[in-house]
């Protein structure tokens, strides 16, 4: 695995890729990598052959300082664990490299007014233009993003629509810890209290789960049912507990087509959140979490 930092050099290696008639993978993160990350590279050596992963701390998506400040980072690491996984060129850039003009940016008003969008101020903005700079610079076929980050997944699906870029966007399955807690590179904050407090995220989803397969659709019932079993892991505050349309993500009243349930809550000072799909099937509903 080749790590690399400037913009010239990525392409470089792009285009002798592409000589040999490979396919273009690409995984952004913000490293600290876990099983999560790692499961998104699987996923696109299956559609394409050369994997590149970008490892970038984007300031500009943090809204809360000591959040980007207390950011877990371990470059090292990460690398060794990327390597392994089958990536076969990394982008490290630095702070200078990705931020030339604070006033050029992309946005996009629409799927971004409710859930993180009203409580994390710029921080759309911020991933639009961190994952346009790097589409740009690394022309990749297919992007795999998690269903973890539902709003960020479904809104740079959108985004590659409208603005059209020429890449195929791939949400993936959400990775959890054995006991259920979805994999994160915030979780590392967490004491062992707060850890086993998070869990009522999980089980939330679980109770919600129960209660649509016996009939329940309102959204209103679900999700008082989800926050009173948050509330049992004590959490420092929530911040949302929504179900909304999966496409438009706006609140729905009743759980419809392809619905979400989303959540974002504070244990300590670690903000987590998590979600559930539901598909309507010929029979009920399938809940994918
Ligand atoms: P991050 O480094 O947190 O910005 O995440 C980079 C990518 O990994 C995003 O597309 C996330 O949605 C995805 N991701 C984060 N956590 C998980 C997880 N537990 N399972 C699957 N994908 C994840």
């Amino acid at each position: 695995m080749e790590v690399i930092k400037d913009i010239n050099e990525i392409r470089t290696r792009i285009r002798d890729a592409r000589k040999s008639e490979k396919r273009i993978g690409f995984v952004p993160t913000m490293g600290y990598l876990h099983q999560g990350h790692l499961s998104l590279v699987e996923i696109s050596k299956k559609e394409t052959d050369y994997q590149v992963m970008s490892i970038f701390v984007n300031k500009m998506q943090f809204n809360d300082k000591n959040d980007y400040k207390n950011y877990p980072r371990e470059l090292e690491r990460d690398f060794a664990m990327a390597e392994k996984a089958g990536v076969d060129l990394m982008f490290t850039p630095d702070d200078e490299t990705m931020y030339i003009n604070p006033l050029a940016y992309v946005d996009m008003q629409t799927l971004t007014e409710h859930l993180c969008g009203a409580y994390r101020e710029g921080h759309f903005r911020g991933v639009f233009t961190v994952v346009s700079k790097l589409f740009n610079i690394v022309q990749p076929d297919v992007s795999v993003f998690g269903q973890k980050d539902i709003q960020q997944a479904v809104s740079i699906e959108k985004m590659v629509f409208d603005l059209n870029f020429p890449v195929k966007i791939i949400i993936a399955p959400i990775m959890r810890e054995k006991e259920g807690l979805a994999m994160s590179s915030r979780n590392k904050h967490l004491n062992e209290e707060q850890r086993a407090n998070a869990l009522y995220i999980y089980k939330s989803l679980q109770k919600a789960e129960v209660m649509i397969e016996s009939g329940e659709t309102e959204s209103g019932k679900l999700s008082f049912a989800v926050r009173k079993k948050i509330e049992q892991g004590k959490p420092d505050r929530i911040d949302y507990v929504s179900v909304v349309d999966y496409k438009t993500l706006q609140p729905v009243r009743k759980i419809g087509e392809k619905t979400v349930i989303a959540v974002a809550a504070y244990f300590g000072s670690t903000r987590l959140i998590d979600n559930m799909i539901i598909e309507k099937k010929d029979r009920g509903y399938l809940c994918i979490y």
